[in-house]
């Protein structure tokens, strides 16, 4: 273990000022500089400014062709912490409550053992992207250029996951993320006198009926063998007893796996809107936001990450995917590779990702080290 030796005890105090300074999706200004500067000490190029606050390095060895890319997340959630560690965050209401801290100090740490002992032949690409929480840092990323400036043949990013017990590494083939949409309806009548309901359409009625209906999707519309979730979680419209709106507004989310369930439920929503404009008298309007793609294992890389795990760590076949969602389904989209799942579970019940409980578990910051580094230098051989 003494290849090691010496980087993680800075690592874990870097991981924790990185926890106790979070910044939220495109303004990692503070994080991206730090990450900049251990990559630089360790002799390593770096590249900034790629999709607002992202920032790649690269190290290269020997004359190897294969490019590799590996993955970490740098932003942090609206949530105000509530552990009480030493090390919480500073900042009122922003909180690293998905671990990303963790992955950034990983990620940091194969970095610099690598840079010193690289053991392989090849390009490997760091890949630190900004805003993964909901606004698409990874997209951001690839639309400035980030496969055709730094090639990569192979990508995978690991997660903490609380579910799965420390020491445990975990990936499938295909699906193994959700994607994740989200739609608002309106539903416009005219407005007026709620005693003279002959003169003016229902528009609460509508939204009534139409939350019932979009309920019946799943039930109906998809294959009893297929994933989805669809869920009405907001409603909005009126305000005066005696008056009836002029406009409701019905709100949610979707998630699937499959584009073709996704392409369905969106197709049966818009058929359904049109049914209550007949029969209500009222106009609707459909903003469908398909925000997050489902994050799609390609089966070589997650076979090969699983039997590098082997080496690493205990590695477990991922019985099934999750419903959450994660925008390095972008990159997946572009290049093949695998998004793999480190366990990070520590006693019985381990606050979930987003909980204001939630630590990132600096035990396994080394595990996650030594993955990266297995992976590289698996990847990147003659
Ligand atoms: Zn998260
Ligand atoms: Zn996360």
């Amino acid at each position: 273990m003494n290849d090691l030796a010496g980087l993680i005890e800075p690592l874990v105090a870097l991981r924790r000022d990185i926890h106790a300074h979070p910044e939220l999706g495109f303004v990692e200004h503070r994080t991206a500089a730090r990450i900049a500067e251990v990559l630089r000490a360790a002799g390593i190029e770096v590249h900034e400014g790629i999709g607002g606050t992202g920032l790649v390095g690269v190290i290269r060895a020997g004359d190897g062709t294969r490019r590799l890319g590996l993955r970490a997340d740098m932003d942090a959630l609206p949530i105000h912490e509530q552990t009480n560690l030493p090390w919480q965050s500073t900042v009122p209401g922003c909180f690293h409550g998905c671990g990303h801290d963790g992955h950034v100090a990983m990620l940091l740490g194969a970095a610099q053992a690598l840079a010193r002992d690289p053991q392989f032949s090849g390009t490997l690409h760091l890949i630190f992207q900004p805003a993964e929480e909901g606004q698409g840092g990874a997209r951001q990323m690839i639309e400035e250029g980030l496969f055709e400036r730094f090639p990569c043949d192979r990508v995978y990013a690991l997660h903490n996951w609380p579910g799965l017990p420390a020491g445990t590494i975990s990936t499938r083939p295909g699906p193994i993320m959700g994607a994740a949409d989200k739609y608002r309806i309106t539903v416009t009548g005219k407005g007026g006198h709620a005693a003279i309901p002959q003169d003016t359409p229902d528009a609460i009625l509508a939204a009534a009926s139409l939350v019932q209906q979009l309920n019946t999707i799943v039930s109906r519309d998809v294959p009893p063998s297929a994933f989805a979730v669809l869920s009405v979680t907001e409603i909005a419209g009126g305000h005066a007893h005696n008056v009836l709106p002029a406009e409701v507004m019905v709100g949610g989310t979707v998630r699937t796996f499959d584009p073709m369930v996704q392409d369905r439920i969106e197709e049966r929503m818009r058929q359904m809107l049109r049914g209550i404009e007949a029969s209500f008298e009222v106009q609707t309007g459909l903003d469908y936001d398909r925000y997050y793609p489902a994050t799609i294992n390609d089966a070589d890389a997650a076979a090969d990450a699983l039997a590098v795990a082997g080496l690493v760590g205990h590695a477990e076949l991922a019985p099934e995917p999750a419903a959450t969602s994660e925008d390095f389904s972008f990159m997946l989209q572009q290049r093949p590779g695998a998004y793999i799942w480190l366990g990070q579970g520590r006693g019985d019940n381990p606050p979930p990702l987003h909980n204001p409980h939630y630590d990132f578990n600096d035990e396994v910051l080394e595990l996650g080290m030594r993955l990266h580094m297995a992976l590289a230098r698996h990847w990147l051989r003659d």
